[in-house]
């Protein structure tokens, strides 16, 4: 049962880093990033206590679905979505971690309208301003934030990042620590129909300093399932 010994271990790992900041372990929520990885490897996720399953390509995503393998789990949306798949993924998803756009908030809120539910999202941002990557960048986030809260089926419940990779950062920047200062200042203006509940960042190589840096929710793909084979 390696699926099962890897969350283990994870798990110790995130209570240290809970603990360390004056956090209650409980309250970080593990994300199994599983994307390339089969159905069966899944469910052993599941089995092993994750508290959800994120998956990056919706074709991927509803194959496994059929093949059972988010049975007693919750499922995130963590990939780029691209529009035309939307009125796939809304009231499948516990949770779409990476909506960056207006478009997509708007397809969202009329699918969610359409099915009388309510989706819960996080808005992706951009922190290290990466020319080509997803998410919006942080001057925008009031706009969208705006918009979002126009939507009653868009219920926006926090934040998520992928900074630069760790090998590749050659400035300053903390982006753990610039990701939090946005969360913790958005929560402070109280948006209508919004919440800041959650911060997701952090994966394999990253998530003990994005959890000291004020995650609760952490996407962790390699570290559980061993690496992909691309
Ligand atoms: C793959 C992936 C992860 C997990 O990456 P690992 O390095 O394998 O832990 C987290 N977040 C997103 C958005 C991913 O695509």
């Amino acid at each position: 049962m390696m699926i099962a010994d890897n969350i283990g271990r994870v798990r110790e790992m995130i209570s240290e880093a809970a603990v360390r900041s004056g956090r209650n372990p409980d309250d970080i929520i593990l994300v199994a990033a599983a994307k390339m990885k089969s159905a069966e490897s899944v469910r052993e996720a599941v089995a092993g206590g994750v508290d959800a399953i994120g998956e990056n390509r919706v074709q991927e995503m509803l194959e496994k679905n059929r093949e059972g393998a988010y049975t007693n789990a919750k499922l995130h949306y963590i990939g780029h979505l691209q529009s035309n798949k939307v009125r796939q993924i809304v009231g499948l998803c516990d949770m779409i971690q990476s909506v960056d756009s207006p478009e997509l908030i708007a397809l969202i809120g009329k699918r969610a309208a359409s099915l009388g539910i309510r989706q819960n999202v996080l808005i992706e941002v951009n922190i290290g301003r990466e020319p080509n990557k997803a998410g919006v960048l942080c001057e925008k986030l009031p706009e969208i934030l705006e918009q979002a809260a126009g939507f009653p089926g868009v219920f926006v419940r926090g934040l998520m990042a992928v900074p630069p990779m760790i090998g590749k950062i050659n400035t300053n920047h903390n982006y753990f620590d610039e990701m939090y200062n946005l969360f913790v200042d958005i929560r402070a203006k109280k948006y209508d129909n919004i919440s800041m509940n959650f911060l997701s960042m952090g994966m394999s190589d990253s998530f003990i300093e994005a959890i000291g840096a004020g995650a609760n929710m952490v996407r962790i793909g390699s570290a559980i399932f061993g690496e992909r084979q691309y």
